[in-house]
């Protein structure tokens, strides 16, 4: 690999690197070229066996810290990122193909935002005192134990440090599995804790496909799962961690709505749906794919995007210039290609871009498709590619009606000028992360997740607490116990 920081080894247990060269091998390849650039081993059982057994054992002592002393750990691992920063992120754009602009805005950078904020958290975590007359009730807020989290391909250090941040926080420790697609950043994290002062066990990483994953969620040992992928995923992963009663996280999929009013500022408007449809290429869950734009503007709303879409440099993601870069893998053009092709043959009129472009790469042109029906399958499923579909609405009403006809609820966004109509949109859409005149802002003080089949829990901001800590309650008597015989 043409990368001289790369990790050395598959998995990171219990603060060191391990191989174990008898499990599948899995190519990465780097998406703007297509090139094996390295090459990590699947988790054999006896890898997950010692990946967890380091995880229960480190578990109890660093509980035992102080919090302040763990949000310390934390917030010098943050530190660390952003000094490598440009290392950090360059790895991320070998891992995924996203261009370097973005990489080096928006993945170390927000991995080093969720470390300091949990960090900082940590010595606030309290239970509380709750007075009963002369008795009294306190609550003391632990840690689960041994988390597991599962990534996906599209964020794979701001996943895995969305994740181990809070549990950390709290006093968990935790196994990461990234996707098989994007193995590498993860690891150079764990690297990343351990200079920071974690113990060992406390953060380890362990490569595989799904049934690594399965391994994961079904242990005795483990307390919690926490998966950002996909919506059949989920389902299957919250059911086999439902049988063994632990506690779940799910960030899954979308195909949120982005309504777009006709007193609304066109170019804002226009930007946010740029920003909520091709930035990492479309590869976004939050995405706002199905763009409801009213009749009187649809014109120009495409006109304005054709023009600005005409703007991207399409490339190679490693040149700072590049604002736009391939599919992160060939499956992953592939699938989004079939769509393409489905909404030319349902009768969706191609805007602009619906090709793949020539070469070794898995570069596909920004895509945007008018006159979208609410019955397409461009309409109806999760593309997660650079295609945004325009479809036509009129009335208030009719418009949050169609938004709402999905199985899904992870986002939805509002553009117009008349505020008081943009909160009574919001207030009305099924949706767990919302904007107005805006598109896509995740800042970890912001609660992050979805309702409906696009996840349970949230990620991010104090609501993140909540799902990596459970209170213990006890009632405390000052006087005689009665009782009845
Ligand atoms: P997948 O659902 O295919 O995979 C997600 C992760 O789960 C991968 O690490 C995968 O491993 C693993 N996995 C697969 N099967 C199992 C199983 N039975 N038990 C345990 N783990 C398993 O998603 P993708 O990686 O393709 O990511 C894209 C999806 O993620 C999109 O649908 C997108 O919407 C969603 N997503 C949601 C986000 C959110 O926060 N709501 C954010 C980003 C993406 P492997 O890949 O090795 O097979």
């Amino acid at each position: 690999m043409p990368y001289a920081t790369q990790p050395t080894a598959s998995h990171f247990i219990n603060g060191q690197y391990v191989e174990d060269t008898a499990g599948d091998a899995i190519p990465v390849i780097y998406p703007a070229t297509g090139a094996e650039i390295a090459r990590v081993h699947a988790g054999t059982p006896s890898i997950v066996d010692q990946a967890l057994a380091a995880a229960k054992a480190a578990q109890p002592a660093w509980a035992a810290l102080t919090p302040r002393d763990r949000g310390r750990i934390l917030t010098r691992a943050a530190q660390i990122i952003r000094e490598r920063n440009h290392d950090l992120s360059v790895l991320e754009t070998y891992d995924t193909g996203k261009p370097l602009q973005e990489t080096l805005v928006a993945d170390a950078t927000s991995a080093a935002d969720a470390l300091e904020y949990f960090g900082g958290l940590a010595g606030t975590l309290t239970g509380e005192h709750i007075p009963l007359g002369e008795d009294w009730v306190y609550t003391v807020r632990e840690a689960l134990g041994v988390c597991v989290g599962i990534g996906a391909w599209n964020y794979p250090t701001q996943i895995a440090c969305w994740k181990a941040a809070p549990a950390l926080a709290c006093g968990n420790t935790m196994v990461f599995k990234p996707s098989e697609t994007t193995p590498l950043c993860a690891l150079k994290i764990a690297e990343i804790m351990i200079e920071a002062g974690a113990p060992a066990g406390v953060f380890n990483v362990v490569q595989g496909m799904g049934e690594t994953g399965a391994q994961l969620v079904t242990d005795p040992r483990v307390a919690k799962v926490s998966l950002t992928g996909s919506v059949p995923t989920g389902k299957r992963v919250y059911s086999a961690a439902a049988s063994h009663m632990k506690h779940v996280t799910m960030e899954l999929g979308g195909k949120s709505p982005l309504i777009i009013f006709d007193d609304a500022d066109i170019d804002n408007a226009v930007g946010g749906a740029i920003n909520g449809n091709f930035y990492s290429t479309g590869q976004v869950c939050s995405n706002g794919t199905r763009v409801f734009v009213h009749k009187a503007i649809k014109q120009q709303f495409l006109d304005r995007m054709k023009d600005r879409l005409a703007n991207a440099v399409i490339g190679d993601p490693l040149n700072e210039a590049t604002s736009f870069g391939p599919m992160v893998s060939e499956r992953q053009l592939d699938i989004v290609m079939g769509y393409i092709e489905k909404g030319q043959s349902e009768g969706a009129t191609l805007v602009t871009g619906g090709k793949r472009i020539d070469g070794n790469g898995f570069y596909i042109e920004p895509t945007v498709f008018a006159d979208v029906t609410d019955d397409m399958t461009i309409a109806r499923e999760e593309i997660f590619g650079p295609v945004l579909s325009v479809l036509d609405f009129e009335d208030e009403e009719e418009v949050i009606a169609r938004a709402n006809d999905t199985e899904f609820g992870l986002s939805a966004g509002v553009f117009t000028r008349d505020l008081a109509r943009a909160h009574r949109v919001i207030a009305r859409l099924e949706a767990g992360t919302c904007f107005i005149n805006s598109y896509n802002d995740a800042p970890v003080e912001a609660p992050f997740g979805g309702v409906k089949a696009s996840g349970v829990g949230r990620e991010n901001s104090k609501a993140a607490i909540e799902h990596y800590s459970q209170l213990k309650t006890v009632y405390v008597r000052m006087g005689d116990v009665e009782a009845p015989f």
